[in-house]
């Protein structure tokens, strides 16, 4: 059976995603890899969230070892503006080399059905580490799911975030600062 492994970033963009590469007929299996959630403790509700849906979902969760958040402040210092395209890159890095690792037919990740996300550069950055590692990289437009993903998710009260992730998103997400 074709197998497709997906990059999480929440549990709330996880649900339809699940859904739908099922529906394709691809047996999924979920990977946890998000050192650009800060801090720790957020980190760690956002994973809670992830693993409560992997079980009522039935799905199997793959959780990368270590949390590289120094790696992760390392590439970003000195390009706080450009900073989603070391994000994307590094996640979805280890998203085909876990792919590659445990012989999935393909790689992809929940941030597509975000509206909230660059979808072009995802896509170029996905694309790049395809070819750079040898393994398939699906694209998909999905944003028009956002709203049933979080349908899904409701009623099993799920711990839901505020922001995206990093230090940065959550400033500008409380106050009017946007880094540029
Ligand atoms: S805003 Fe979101 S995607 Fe961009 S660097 Fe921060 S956590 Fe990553």
């Amino acid at each position: 059976m074709k197998s497709v492994l997906i990059h999480c970033c929440c549990a709330h963009c996880t649900a339809y995603t699940i859904n739908y590469w099922r529906q394709q007929g691809y047996e999924v299996t979920a990977l946890w890899y998000n050192p650009n959630i800060h801090p720790y403790t957020e980190h760690q509700q956002r994973l809670e969230a992830m693993r409560s849906l992997a079980k009522q979902m039935d799905f199997p969760l793959i959780i990368a070892k270590g949390y590289d958040v120094i790696d992760y402040f390392r590439k970003i210092v000195g390009h706080e503006v450009g900073r989603c395209r070391y994000c994307f890159w590094l996640r979805l890095k280890k998203t085909a080399e876990t792919a590659i690792k445990y012989d999935f037919s393909a790689f992809t990740t929940s941030l597509f059905i975000s509206p909230h996300q660059e979808h072009d550069l995802l896509r170029k950055t996905g694309n790049e580490l395809a070819e750079e590692i040898g393994i398939q990289f699906f694209y998909t437009d999905l944003r028009k799911y956002y709203s049933d993903s979080r349908r899904i998710t409701k009623p099993l009260n799920l711990y839901r975030q505020q922001y995206c992730g990093c230090l940065y998103s959550e400033w500008e997400r409380y106050t009017d600062v946007k880094i540029e």
